[in-house]
């Protein structure tokens, strides 16, 4: 029997947007006691120092792209490097994968990398395409069926339905694919993710396509046709999106996150739900670099670390289901999985997706991730 007792350090509850000093005992791979009497049980467990430090629920990534297929040339990452490695203890893979390549993903990612990794299935049967750019939602690459059959051969680690909705993915093509991938959630019943950018598809038409727990991600990016009006209001259509339940994820990437944008959204009342990387080996030297620092890119923007946290585990877990695996939260009888980190209240200079940089005050700064108790130090630049 193994244990662990994180000691001294201040537990963060996501769900109550509480932190308070509090120990953590970890037995066995899971949570065995939280809080008082956490210490008092621990027995001869090991005793990792943790003063300093915030314990939370371990963060979750849900856009990434870590269908890093070995031999293949591929702007793909491994789960790893952007996974344990960075203080994530759970990635999803937003559309890497299509019908035509999912059934890889087991040897590929689950074989070779220790992270948990789950996947949305891209509606282009393809999948997102290595390079960037590609027009992996064109009319001859979408299938329904095809689709439907994908989700249905790997329930057990696919949550979701990928789209991309923008002209650089759908040429002029516009709303078809979303339309398929519209009936490809609904047949599965799983959620939508939906990436938007460039129109044509006009994002008013899109948006009109996704329905409560779908998710719209690169929400604030900084091109024409976004979140904002001409004139800098919110849009009606998204205003709407959000009121029936439609979830606001950042998916930062190379060039889908303006501060401008973000911030304007936000002063008007648009939410943050999620916060994700959209991270490739495109942008993981920068801008992007890590989930940590787009986290703190929206704490530079007024969000509390308490909120951050929210939004890469509790509501993030939600979102796709991953909460009934253990994610999202941390309690007695679930499974271990915790990120430790500190809040650094050095100065950092933050860049977005537009070259735009900004001086925060503070930064999240992963120190470890647990996965079912495992440890993993943080070794890669967050
Ligand atoms: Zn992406």
């Amino acid at each position: 029997m193994s244990a662990t007792l994180l000691h001294g350090g201040a537990i963060v509850d996501p769900v109550a947007g509480t932190t308070a000093p509090g120990d953590v005992l970890i037995r066995d791979g899971m949570i065995a006691a939280l809080g008082p009497e956490a210490a008092a049980a621990a027995g001869d467990a090991d005793l990792i120092d943790v003063s300093g430090c915030r314990v939370a629920p371990g963060f979750i990534d849900i856009h990434t792209h870590v269908f890093d297929r070995p031999g293949a040339a591929s702007s793909r990452l491994p789960a790893d490097r952007v996974g344990v490695r960075q203080g994530v203890a759970c990635l999803v893979d937003a559309g890497s994968a299509g019908a035509a390549t999912i059934d890889e993903f087991p040897t590929a990612v689950h074989a070779t990398q220790r992270t948990p990794a789950f996947a949305l299935v891209n509606v282009g049967s393809p999948g997102v395409r290595d390079t960037d750019g590609g027009h992996s939602s064109r009319p001859e690459l979408v299938s329904l069926e095809a689709t439907v059959r994908a989700v249905e051969r790997h329930r057990g680690w696919v949550r979701g339905i990928k789209v991309q909705a923008s002209h650089s993915h759908t040429g002029e093509y516009g709303l078809t694919a979303v339309a398929v991938a519209r009936q490809a959630a609904d047949r599965t019943g799983l959620p939508l993710m939906m990436h938007i950018g460039n129109g044509p598809p006009a994002l008013e038409d899109a948006l009109a396509h996704l329905r409560a727990g779908d998710i719209v991600t690169h929400a604030f990016h900084g091109k024409p046709g976004g979140a904002l009006t001409a004139g800098g209001a919110p849009l009606p259509a998204l205003v709407d999106a959000v009121a029936r339940g439609v979830i606001v994820d950042i998916g930062h990437g190379r060039s889908s996150f303006a501060f401008a944008t973000a911030e304007r959204a936000l002063a008007a009342g648009l939410p943050v739900h999620t916060i994700s990387t959209d991270i490739h080996r495109g942008n993981v030297d920068g801008p992007v670099v890590s989930l940590a620092r787009t986290m703190t890119k929206l704490m530079l923007l007024g969000l509390s670390v308490e909120e951050a946290v929210r939004a890469v585990t509790v509501t993030a877990a939600r979102a796709l289901r991953l909460d009934g695996d253990g994610f999202g939260t941390l309690a007695v009888g679930r499974p271990a999985h915790v990120t430790v980190f500190r809040v650094s209240e050095e100065q950092c200079t933050l860049e977005d997706a537009e070259g735009e940089r900004r001086v925060a005050e503070c930064s999240i700064v992963p120190v470890a991730a647990y996965v079912a108790g495992e440890r993993f130090a943080v070794e890669a630049p967050i």
